[in-house]
């Protein structure tokens, strides 16, 4: 079988470019099978059931001078052209996405993961792209083939004119990856690990603070070095700690392990959140038992920021995306197309690029197949 263009991968951003790239180009999804088989099921796990999928940052010019966002840079601005803009505007105008925003965080309307999935979803079945059930397993870029299994485990190929992967990472439900597909392409990769997710500590957790709540400021320390601070609400886990404040400091732990530093450091300041503080002079009195007695235990003073050490990162199940993937200079970030192989294309999660909570994922990833799917509407072979 020919496809014009093949995407493999029918998630957030292949999801998006066939609808970008069935106005002008016959486009097929070869999606793996799943129990009752959906496409882009993450946006309906997503921002616990209300999708936060995309952050007022992400228009923000100067967002893209920041450490953790400069290697996007050059796939979010061209010029003159801004495509967190146009994705954003292509949703909300062309599709009619209703959303809303809270802080710089963007939810549709109704607060449902449903209403940005029915959308997508039923703009598709409106379109004339075709979805195959099947899990790609190897790429042949020299005779434009891939080969996949189907859903009775037969073994087929397909061959492509352009072909898109976008299969994502492996976190949360991905218990069967297999590194064979990006394998098959030749190019570097940094292999994934959990992310956004609950890690584990050095120090024990007492039974009496499992499933606490404690609000505050957690910092990121590294060889004594301030990395990270973020307000947020600390979960204490039988053996770590959870929380959004404490996913996103998973993001800055793997960039130092990437640059080969050890030894990371958590300190929980629970003295103030919100604006709000306590005097642990004239306030002793209104600590949490769970707190009190673990102050005790631990011989801290009332006030006394509680730190902890870092041991490890939960494991996929519990994360959010992954880290790693294919390295960014590989692809012409113009494009998305791969250096020297201009009829293939990566999106998504299964690059080497991955960001905190709060709508940059998801959005970057609706960005990215917006961009290929424009691409490959103006590109004729
Ligand atoms: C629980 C949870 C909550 C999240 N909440 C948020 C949030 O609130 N905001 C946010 O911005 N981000 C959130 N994310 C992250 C966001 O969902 C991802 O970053 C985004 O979905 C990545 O899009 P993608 O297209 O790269 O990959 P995916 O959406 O993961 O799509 C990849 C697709 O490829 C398919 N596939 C994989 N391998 C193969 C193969 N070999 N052959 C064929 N098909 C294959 C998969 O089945 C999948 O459909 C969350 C993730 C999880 C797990």
């Amino acid at each position: 079988m020919l496809s014009d263009f093949l995407i493999i991968g029918g998630g957030v951003s292949g999801l998006m470019a066939a609808l970008l790239a069935s106005k002008k180009r016959k486009v097929t999804i070869l999606e793996k099978p799943n129990r009752n088989f959906q496409l882009a099921k993450r946006i309906l796990v997503s921002g616990n059931g209300r999708a936060n999928f995309y952050n007022a940052d992400l228009l923000d010019k100067k967002t893209y001078d920041t450490a953790l966002f400069q290697d996007v840079k050059d796939i979010v601005l061209d010029g003159k052209t801004n495509y967190a803009k146009d994705t954003l505007d292509y949703l909300s105008n062309e599709l009619g996405l209703a959303s809303y925003q809270e802080g710089k965080l963007y939810y549709p309307f109704f607060n449902k993961s449903e209403c940005l999935y029915d959308l997508l979803i039923g703009e598709l079945k409106k379109s004339s792209v075709k979805v195959i059930e099947g899990r790609a397993t190897k790429l042949d870029y020299h005779n434009k083939n891939v080969s996949y299994f189907d859903i009775d485990n037969k073994r087929k190929d397909i061959y492509f004119n352009d072909v898109l992967i976008s299969v994502g990472g492996r976190s949360y439900d991905r218990d069967d990856y297999s590194y064979s597909l990006l394998d098959s392409l030749g190019l570097d990769y940094l292999p994934y690990s959990s992310a956004l997710c609950p890690i584990m500590t050095k120090e024990k957790i007492p039974f009496y603070l499992k499933n606490c709540r404690l609000k505050g400021k957690l910092s990121l320390y590294c060889e004594e070095r301030l990395i990270h601070e973020e307000e947020g609400e600390i979960l204490f886990k039988e053996d770590g700690l959870s929380g959004i404040a404490v996913f996103n400091t998973t993001i800055y732990i793997h960039k130092l392990i990437e640059e080969g530093k050890k030894g990371f450091i958590l300190k929980i300041d629970y003295s103030s959140h919100d604006g709000a503080s306590i005097n642990f002079k004239t306030n002793p009195n209104c600590y949490p038992p769970f707190l009190r007695q673990y102050l005790h235990d631990c011989n801290y003073n009332n006030g006394e920021p509680l730190i902890f050490t870092f041991k490890d990162f939960y494991s996929f199940r519990y994360s959010q995306v992954s880290y790693g993937g294919i390295y960014l200079n590989q692809i012409d970030k113009k494009t998305l197309s791969v250096k020297n192989q201009d009829h293939l294309y990566l999106a998504g999660e299964m690059l080497n690029e991955s960001f905190p909570c709060g709508g940059y994922n998801m959005g970057l990833s609706l960005l990215e197949g917006y961009k290929v799917g424009k691409t490959l509407c103006q590109k004729i072979n």
